[in-house]
């Protein structure tokens, strides 16, 4: 069984976070340490640890999870300026929490390559 992680604990309420949504699929809260002036991160209810794990996930699923990421970043009006959606998956993209989350950050121009 996969680990206890933070995300669970804040799906759970265990630990605060400012929701920004939530419904019976997904929820979405604000990144504590925010890389941009809009950063949010949109979990899925159900859990993967990572982007590997939920591309092995009934196909969907899947779709429910990337359209409530969507949505998210709609309600958050970044739709016309864009935004950016990361996954860190792995070490090397330095993924600290073991529950997939998509990060939702917007709101200033970025650069390319990321660092
Ligand atoms: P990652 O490095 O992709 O695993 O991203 C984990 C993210 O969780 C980081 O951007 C952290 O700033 C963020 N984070 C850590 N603790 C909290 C928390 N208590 N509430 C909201 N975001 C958090």
């Amino acid at each position: 069984m996969a680990a206890d992680t933070l995300f669970d604990k804040i799906l759970r309420k265990e630990v605060p976070a400012e929701v920004v949504h939530e419904d019976e699929e997904i929820m979405a809260f604000r990144d504590i340490n925010p890389q941009a002036p809009t950063h949010v991160l949109v979990i899925p209810k159900t859990k993967f640890e990572s982007f590997a794990d939920l591309a092995e996930a009934d196909p969907e699923e899947v779709g429910r999870y990337i359209r409530g990421v969507a949505r998210v970043a709609r309600e958050l009006g970044l739709d016309e300026s864009g935004y950016r959606v990361v996954f860190n998956t792995g070490p090397q993209a330095q993924q600290t929490v073991h529950y997939i989350h998509a990060h939702i950050i917007g709101g200033r121009q970025f650069t390319w390559p990321p660092g």
